[in-house]
C-alpha cells in the first residue's frame, strides 16, 4: 500500500450532503490512480484501441519522395504555354526509378504515385492529352499551371516531426499514420484487466430456465461489451448469489487477475446488498451516492492484497440496467482511460434545444435518454425516448444521447438549451442503427 491520501476511499463527513456531484466522484476516483501503466512492445496489426505509451517522431518523409498525383504526362512548367507538342521520353510506373532526366520539349508518361523524373516539375492529366505514335498533343487551352498535379515528399508528415504523443489512443487513422511511416512495431500501454460479476439470487446465465421471479443477466453483456470497445483485457466472472461468503471469496480471487473489479447489483440498502460488506472485509470501500438519476448507489474501493505488487480497484455498480451503464459510460469510463494510459480524455457534449419540457430535480443531475437531431439552419434539438425507468433498456436502443438536466435545473421549457452527451463519444462501440431525420 502506498501512504497516497485515500480521499477516493472516504466515507462522506457526517452532516454534509451526501450526494455526491458526478464531477467530484470521477475527479476522487481518478486520485486512485496511482502508477502508470506497464508498457509492452506489440505488432502495429494488433494496435486498434491501444494507447501510445511514448512519443513518435517521424523517421521520413511521407511521401517519401516527390510523385504524380495523376496519370499523365510529366513535363517541364517552362514549356507550358510555348508549346502544344511534345517527344515522349520515357515511361515511369509506381514503384519504377525514372531512367533519365527530362529534357525540354519532352515528357514522361507516368502513372499515379510514380516518382517524378529530375527536370519535370507537372504532370497533365491523361485525359486532356492525345498521343499521335511518339508525339503528344496537349491543346493549350488544356495546359495545367506550372507545378499542378504533383505531390512534394514530406508534404504530408515532414522526418523529424513528433506526430504522436503518449497517451494517444489509437484507431484507424493513427494505426495507417504508423503504418505510412513503416513502423512493424510500437510501444504501448498494457491493456486493463477488469473481471465482470453479476450478483443476485434472481439473475440468471441466458439460456439457463428462468425461476419464478427470475430475470436474465443484461448487465454482465453491456459491461463486457461496453470495455470490449475500451480496448479492456474483460474476464467474464459470471453471476454470483446474494451470499456474503461467496461473495467474498469469489472477489478475493478475482483481485488477483485484474486492475479493476467490477460487479452490478446488490450496492443499495436492501436486505441481500452484500457487495460493500465483503469489499470491506478484503480492503477499504466508500459508499456514494451520486447525485445523479440513474446510477445513484455507487460503491468504489481497494481490494488489499499480500500478495500482489498492486492493489485492485473495485467499483459496485447499481443493478438496474441503465443505471450500471450510464455509471460506465459517466463515472467508470474516465477511470479505464486513465488507467490505460489515455491523457485527458473529455468526453464531447453539446447545447441542444429541448423539443418537449423536461423535469428533474435541485440537487440533482438527471440524464434522460434522447434522441438528438439537426434541423435545416443546423440547430441541435433534442427530444426524450419516453418512459425514462433505470430498468428500460430500450429506452438507450430508442435514442442516440443522454440529456443531462443539470442540479440547478428543476425544469426545462419547451426551447430552452440542454446539455447532450451523444452516445457516438459516450458510449464505447457505440454504432447508430437509426436515421435521425432533421425538420
Ligand atoms: P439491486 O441493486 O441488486 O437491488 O438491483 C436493482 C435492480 O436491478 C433489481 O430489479 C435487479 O433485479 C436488477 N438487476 C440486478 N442485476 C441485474 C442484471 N445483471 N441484469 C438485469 N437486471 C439486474
Ligand atoms: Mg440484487
Amino acid at each position: 500500500m502506498t501512504d497516497q491520501p485515500l480521499s477516493c476511499f472516504d466515507f462522506i463527513e457526517p452532516g454534509a450532503d451526501p450526494f455526491l456531484r458526478l464531477e467530484e466522484a470521477v475527479e476522487r476516483i481518478l486520485l486512485s490512480v496511482q502508477q502508470p501503466p506497464a508498457i509492452e512492445v506489440i505488432d502495429l496489426s494488433s494496435a486498434h484501441q491501444r494507447v501510445l505509451a511514448s512519443d513518435v517522431v517521424s523517421p521520413m518523409n511521407v511521401p517519401p519522395h516527390r510523385n504524380s498525383a495523376m496519370d499523365g504526362y510529366a513535363v517541364k512548367g517552362s514549356d507550358l504555354g510555348q508549346r502544344e507538342h511534345w517527344i515522349v521520353q520515357g515511361t515511369v510506373l509506381a514503384g519504377q526509378a525514372p531512367s533519365s532526366v527530362l529534357q525540354s520539349g519532352h515528357a514522361f508518361k507516368i502513372t499515379t504515385g510514380a516518382p517524378m523524373p529530375d527536370g519535370a516539375d507537372t504532370v497533365v492529366m491523361k485525359e486532356v492529352c492525345q498521343l499521335n505514335g511518339e508525339t503528344l498533343i496537349i491543346p493549350l487551352a488544356k495546359q495545367p499551371t506550372s507545378g499542378s498535379n504533383v505531390r512534394q515528399a514530406g508534404e504530408d508528415i515532414q522526418e523529424g516531426r513528433c506526430l504522436l504523443r503518449a497517451g494517444q489512443r489509437l484507431s484507424s487513422v493513427q494505426i495507417g499514420l504508423l503504418a505510412s511511416l513503416g513502423f512493424a512495431q510500437i510501444t504501448v500501454y498494457k491493456p486493463v484487466k477488469v473481471a465482470v460479476f453479476s450478483t443476485g439470487d434472481e439473475v440468471h446465465a441466458p439460456g439457463q430456465i428462468l425461476s419464478p421471479g427470475g430475470i436474465y443477466d443484461t448487465n454482465r453483456f453491456t459491461l463486457l461489451s461496453s470495455l470490449r470497445s475500451l480496448g479492456c483485457d474483460v474476464l467474464d466472472m459470471g453471476i454470483l448469489p446474494d451470499d456474503l461468503p461467496l461473495l467474498t471469496d469469489a472477489l478475493a480471487a478475482a483481485q488477483h487477475s485484474a486492475t479493476l473489479v467490477l460487479t452490478s447489483g446488490g450496492v443499495s440498502v436492501g436486505e441481500a446488498d452484500y457487495v460493500k460488506q465483503a469489499v470491506s472485509a478484503l480492503g477499504e470501500i466508500g459508499f456514494w451516492q451520486l447525485a445523479i438519476r440513474p446510477g445513484r448507489p455507487l460503491a468504489f474501493g481497494r481490494l488489499l492484497s499480500e500478495t500482489s505488487p498492486a492493489d485492485c480497484l473495485f467499483a459496485g455498480l447499481p443493478g438496474n440496467p441503465v443505471a450500471s451503464l450510464v455509471t460506465l459510460m459517466l463515472v467508470i469510463q474516465p477511470l479505464i482511460r486513465r488507467l490505460q494510459g489515455e491523457q485527458d480524455w473529455q468526453g464531447l457534449t453539446l447545447s441542444a434545444k429541448a423539443g418537449e419540457p423536461m423535469k428533474s430535480r435541485l440537487g440533482r443531475s438527471d440524464f434522460h435518454r434522447g434522441v438528438l437531431s439537426f434541423d435545416r439552419q443546423g440547430q441541435a434539438q433534442v427530444v426524450t425516448t419516453g418512459r425514462q425507468g433505470s430498468g428500460i433498456l430500450t429506452s438507450m436502443h430508442q435514442g442516440n444521447c443522454l440529456i443531462r438536466l443539470h442540479d440547478t435545473q428543476a425544469q426545462v421549457n419547451q426551447g430552452e438549451l440542454v446539455t447532450v452527451y451523444p452516445f457516438s463519444t459516450w458510449l464505447p462501440g457505440w454504432q447508430s442503427t437509426h436515421f435521425i431525420e432533421g425538420n
